[in-house]
C-alpha cells in the first residue's frame, strides 16, 4: 500500500465533518489516487455511514466514478435508503440492474428492502421480493430479515410470518424482525409468544418488547418486563422513562430517572426530554432545577433539544425568567422550537407584545415559521387583548407564509374576539369557517359567552342551538403540587386517602377565616356554570386546586411560593379564594390554569381577572 493512500484512510478514519471529507477528497484529486476503486469505496461509505449530512455528497461522488462496482452501488443504495428520501434509494438500483455491470447481491437486496420499508411500499417492496426470488436470494439470512421486516412495516403480518417461517436459517436480528413486525400491527399476543419461544435473546429483543408495550399503553407489563431485565442500556432507560411521562405517570417516570441516576448510568438526550417533559406537565419546579444543575455539570448542556426541554420546563413552571435565561444562554443557533417555547411562555404569562417582539427578532434571525409558530403568536396577541394584530397575523401567516391555516388557528382567532366580547363576530368567523368546526372551538365560544353573559344572554342561546348535536366531553379535574420534591395530586371531590384528609381538614379551616376575616361569599353553581366548567362537580368547594392549595397551606414552610397546576381553567370561585388567601395568608401562589399563568399576591391576580 502506498504512503499516500495509507494517509488518506488515516485521515478519513478521524473526519467527523463534511468539510474535512471534502478537504480529504481534494487530497485524494491531488495525489492522482481518485482511480483507486478501493479508496473511493472507502470515501461513498465514509459519506453514507459515518458522516449524517453527507449523502448527496455521496451521490455527486458516486456520478463522477466511471465504473462503480457492486460495493460503490450496495454503499450508496444503503446511505439513500436511510436517508429523508428513500425513493432515490430505488432510482439506483434501477440504473444498477439496466448496466447490469454488476449483479446485485444479497447485500444489494437487504439494503434496497430497507428502502421500501421506510417508505412503506409494499408494491416496491412485493417486485423486490420478486426479483430476489429469482436471484435464489430470498432464503439469505440478511435478505430474509429484511424481508421480514419490510413487511412488517407495510402491515402485512401474515407475509411477514411466511417469510419468517421458511428462512433456512435464524439468527437473534431475524427473530427480533419477526416480533417488532407484531407490534406494528398492534399483536401484542403473538409478539409476546414469539419472544418466549426465542431460542436466544440480546438486549435488542429485550428492548423491542419494551416499546412495544409502552406503544400500546400497557405499562404495569412494560414495567414487569424492565424490572426481569438483567442489563440495561440508553434504550431501555429512555424507553420507560418516556412511556410513563407520555402516560401522564410522572411519579413513576421521576422514579425511573432516579433509579438511574443511582444506577452510575448517564442519561442520554431522550431520557432527560422525556424527565423535562415530565416536569413541565406536572409543573415539578423543585424537581427542574436539579435536574438543570446534573446537565450542567454533565456537560449536556449544548444540545439544543434538551436547552428547549429546559426552557419550556421553567417556563411552564412558573418562572419565566429563568426560561429567558436558558433562551438567552442558548450555544448554537436557536431552533424554530425554541423561538416558539420561548413565545408560549411569554403568552401564557400575559406579556403578549414581548411574544410579538420576539417574533420579529425569529423573523430577522432567518428562521422560517410553521404553523405551530403562529399558533403561539396568535395564542399571545388573544391572551393579551391584541386584537389588530392577531388578526394581522393570521393574514400574514396565509398571504406571506403561505401557511393553510388549521382548526387550531381558527380557535385562537375566535378565542381572540371572544375575550374582547367581541361575540357578533367571533359567532360570524366560526360561521364562516372553511373546515367543520370542532367541540373545542364550539367550547371556546361558550366560555367567553358565558364571561360576557350578563349582557349578551342571546348570543349564549344561538350557540347552545348549534351544538345541540355536538355532545361535548367532559374532562375530569385535577391539580397538582410539588412539596418536598414529591408531586400530589388532587382529584375533583374525592377524599379517600390520608393526605387528602389532610387536606380537607386544613380547607375547611381556610374556608371559614376567609369568610371571617376576607368577607368569602362562595358563589354556588352560576346559572352558567355548568358550561363555564368543564368538570362535573358538585360543589365549587371541593375542587382540586383548592384542595391543592390548602395542602400546601398545611405542608410548605412559610415565605414559599405556592405552586400549583390545573389541567383545567380555573373557576371565578376558586380564582376569588386564591386572592383571598394571598391577602388573608400573606402568601403568593401561582396557578398553571389549561389557559394561562395566574400569580395572586396582596389579593389581586396578574391576569386582571380577564382569563
Ligand atoms: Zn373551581
Ligand atoms: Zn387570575
Amino acid at each position: 500500500m502506498s504512503s499516500s493512500l495509507t494517509h488518506c484512510l488515516s485521515l478519513l478514519n478521524s473526519c467527523k465533518t463534511l468539510t474535512s471529507l471534502k478537504q480529504i477528497h481534494a487530497n485524494v484529486f491531488k495525489t492522482g489516487l481518485d482511480t483507486d476503486p478501493f479508496l473511493v469505496g472507502k470515501l461513498l461509505l465514509h459519506c453514507t455511514v459515518a458522516l449524517s449530512d453527507s449523502v448527496d455528497y455521496a451521490w455527486s461522488l458516486f456520478r463522477h466514478t466511471p465504473k462503480p462496482d457492486v460495493f460503490m452501488y450496495n454503499t450508496l443504495i444503503r446511505g439513500l435508503a436511510e436517508s429523508d428520501k428513500p425513493q432515490n434509494s430505488i432510482i439506483v438500483f434501477i440504473e444498477m440492474r439496466k448496466k447490469s455491470l454488476s449483479s446485485p447481491d444479497s447485500f444489494s437486496f437487504a439494503f434496497i428492502l430497507k428502502a421500501a420499508a421506510n417508505l412503506r411500499s409494499l408494491g416496491d417492496g412485493i417486485q423486490l421480493h420478486c426479483q430476489a426470488l429469482t436471484h435464489g436470494l430470498d432464503i439469505h439470512l440478511f435478505v430474509g430479515t429484511t424481508l421480514v421486516s419490510m413487511y412488517g412495516e407495510c402491515g402485512c403480518i401474515g407475509s411477514a410470518r411466511k417469510v419468517f417461517d421458511e428462512m433456512h436459517e435464524r439468527n437473534v436480528v431475524a427473530w427480533n424482525a419477526v416480533i417488532t413486525a407484531c407490534f406494528r400491527v398492534g399483536n401484542v399476543k403473538d409478539a409476546r409468544k414469539m419472544f418466549d419461544l426465542m431460542p436466544f435473546r440480546d438486549l435488542t429483543s429485550w428492548n423491542v418488547m419494551l416499546a412495544g408495550h409502552v406503544k400500546e399503553g400497557e405499562l404495569e407489563h412494560a414495567k414487569k418486563m424492565f424490572l426481569e431485565m438483567s442489563v440495561r442500556d440508553d434504550v431501555s432507560w429512555s424507553t420507560i422513562i418516556v412511556g410513563f411521562a407520555h402516560n401522564g405517570s410522572f411519579d413513576e417516570a421521576f422514579g425511573f430517572f432516579r433509579e438511574l441516576l443511582r444506577d452510575g448510568s448517564r442519561p442520554n438526550e431522550v431520557s432527560l426530554t422525556g424527565v423535562l417533559s415530565a416536569c413541565a406537565q406536572a409543573g415539578a419546579f423543585e424537581l427542574g432545577k436539579i435536574l438543570h444543575g446534573f446537565i450542567e455539570k454533565s456537560g449536556l448542556i449544548w444540545i439544543v433539544s434538551v436547552n428547549n426541554a429546559l426552557l419550556d420546563t421553567y417556563s411552564k413552571c412558573g418562572n419565566l425568567s429563568m426560561a429567558r435565561l436558558v433562551f438567552e444562554r442558548m450555544p448554537d443557533k436557536k431552533s424554530i422550537v425554541s423561538w416558539t417555547s420561548m413565545m408560549v411562555g411569554l403568552a401564557m404569562h400575559g406579556q403578549g407584545e414581548e411574544a410579538i417582539r420576539l417574533f420579529h427578532e425569529m423573523e430577522k434571525s432567518e428562521t422560517r415559521p410553521d404553523g405551530i409558530t403562529f399558533i403561539s403568536l396568535l395564542y399571545a396577541c388573544s391572551h393579551a387583548g391584541l386584537i389588530e394584530q392577531g388578526c394581522e397575523y393570521f393574514s400574514k401567516m396565509k398571504d406571506v407564509y403561505n401557511i393553510k391555516p388549521a382548526i387550531e388557528h381558527y380557535g385562537c382567532m375566535v378565542d381572540l374576539y371572544g375575550r374582547a366580547g367581541q361575540l357578533q363576530k367571533a359567532y360570524e368567523f366560526v360561521s364562516q369557517m372553511p373546515i367543520p368546526p370542532n367541540d373545542i372551538i364550539w367550547r371556546t365560544l361558550l366560555g367567553a359567552c358565558s364571561i360576557h353573559v350578563a349582557e349578551k344572554w342571546k348570543d349564549v342561546a344561538a350557540v347552545r342551538r348549534s351544538m345541540t348535536d355536538q355532545r361535548l366531553k367532559k374532562t375530569p379535574g385535577w391539580s397538582m403540587i410539588e412539596v418536598n420534591k414529591i408531586m400530589y395530586t388532587f382529584m375533583a371531590g374525592k377524599k379517600q386517602d390520608k393526605i387528602m384528609e389532610e387536606a380537607y381538614e386544613m380547607l375547611k379551616d381556610i374556608l371559614l377565616r376567609l369568610r371571617v376575616e376576607g368577607g368569602y361569599v362562595p358563589e354556588i353553581g352560576t346559572v352558567l356554570h355548568d358550561i363555564e366548567e368543564e368538570e362535573k362537580e358538585d360543589s365549587v368547594s371541593m375542587h382540586s386546586e383548592k384542595f391543592a392549595v390548602a395542602f400546601g397551606i398545611a405542608r410548605l414552610c412559610e415565605g414559599k411560593t405556592i405552586r400549583i397546576v390545573k389541567n383545567l381553567r380555573i373557576c371565578r370561585d376558586c380564582h376569588v379564594v386564591m386572592k383571598l388567601i394571598s391577602q388573608v395568608y400573606k402568601l403568593e401562589i401561582a396557578v398553571r390554569d389549561r389557559s394561562r399563568f395566574h400569580s395572586f399576591k396582596n389579593g389581586s391576580c396578574s391576569c386582571g381577572d380577564y382569563w
